[in-house]
């Protein structure tokens, strides 16, 4: 390895991820010295891969699809949201040579929501689609805003419920199956479920939206996503996708790694540009 300080995303796709780049754009902005690549690891590979890179004078990871699991099961410690979340995407290097786990992505959507969009979330009806990782890691830094209520519908209910069971300590939450949903509304949609990817939507009653309600799909693709398009036509406030996010998450990643926040307005508008242009 060089004398620049050393980090990358492992995951399983990994040759389209955006990491690298905005890791190296946030670098150059806050003019710290580092390397970041993206790099192929699935998951049988994880452990002797992760050894590897700390070994070799590595710094910090992030984790994506499909290791965020094992990152949480492989980190010596772990931040209260990372621990709660059970899964990692972010893994640290500290000074007594051992590994911090936590998990950016919840803070990473509440901030693209609340600072970069004016959505607040303070004692509103949430509804979260899905009960997968993703889920895991956003319910908490949601209740932390102190929302009305959350609801979380996925197809498979029992894993909703599961959910729920862990986070329902730390405020109003319930489970859902999506038919259940008729005849209730809600002030903020959030689509955590990969549905999106394939050009499918969660089956949604008609009216569940409220009037100057607001959706965020955390999928995001250069055009508007299945879901974003539903948002829409329902006539959403905002309808959001999870670029933003994606774009936060890293800045979070950025600052526990260097002590440095940087700032992600600019990013997220060149982002923006180009798939627009
Ligand atoms: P998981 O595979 O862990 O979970 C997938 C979830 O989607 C499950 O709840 C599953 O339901 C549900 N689902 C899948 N297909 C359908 C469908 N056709 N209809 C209804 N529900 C469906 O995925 P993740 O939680 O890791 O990721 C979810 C999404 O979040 C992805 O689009 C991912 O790209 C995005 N994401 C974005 C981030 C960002 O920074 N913007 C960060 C992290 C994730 P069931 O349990 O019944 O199978």
């Amino acid at each position: 390895m060089t004398d620049k300080d050393h980090y990358a995303v492992f995951g399983s796709p990994i040759e389209h991820s955006k990491s690298p780049r905005i890791h190296q754009f946030f670098a150059e902005q806050t003019q710290q010295s580092l390397e970041y690549r993206a790099v192929l690891v699935p998951a049988e590979q994880f452990e002797v891969a992760v050894k590897e890179f700390f070994a070799k004078g590595g710094r910090g990871l992030n984790c994506t699809v499909p290791l965020k699991e094992l990152a949480w099961m492989y980190a010596n410690k772990k931040t209260e949201r990372a621990e709660l979340s059970k899964a990692v995407n972010t893994l640290a290097l500290q000074d007594d040579g051992s590994i911090l786990g936590d998990n950016t992505d919840g803070i990473g959507l509440v901030t693209d929501l609340k600072k970069n969009n004016a959505v607040q979330l303070k004692d509103k009806r949430i509804l979260i689609l899905g009960a997968g990782g993703a889920s895991r890691g956003i319910v908490g830094p949601i209740q932390d805003e102190l929302p009305e209520s959350i609801t979380i519908a996925n197809r498979t209910v029992e894993k909703a419920r599961n959910l729920v069971a862990e986070f329902a300590h730390k405020g109003p939450i319930v489970a859902s199956a999506y038919e259940d949903l008729a005849g209730l509304s809600f002030d903020l949609i959030i689509n955590a479920t990969s549905a999106s990817l394939t050009d499918d939507l969660p089956p949604l009653a008609a009216n569940i939206l409220k009037d100057q309600g607001c959706c965020y799909d955390l999928a995001y693709a250069n055009k508007p996503t299945i879901f974003v398009r539903w948002a829409r036509e329902q006539g959403a406030l905002k309808s959001l996708d999870g670029l933003g996010m994606l774009v936060e998450q890293a800045a979070e990643a950025f600052y526990l790694w260097r002590g440095v926040r940087p700032a992600s307005a600019e990013l997220i508008q060149l982002l923006e540009a180009e798939r627009i242009s």
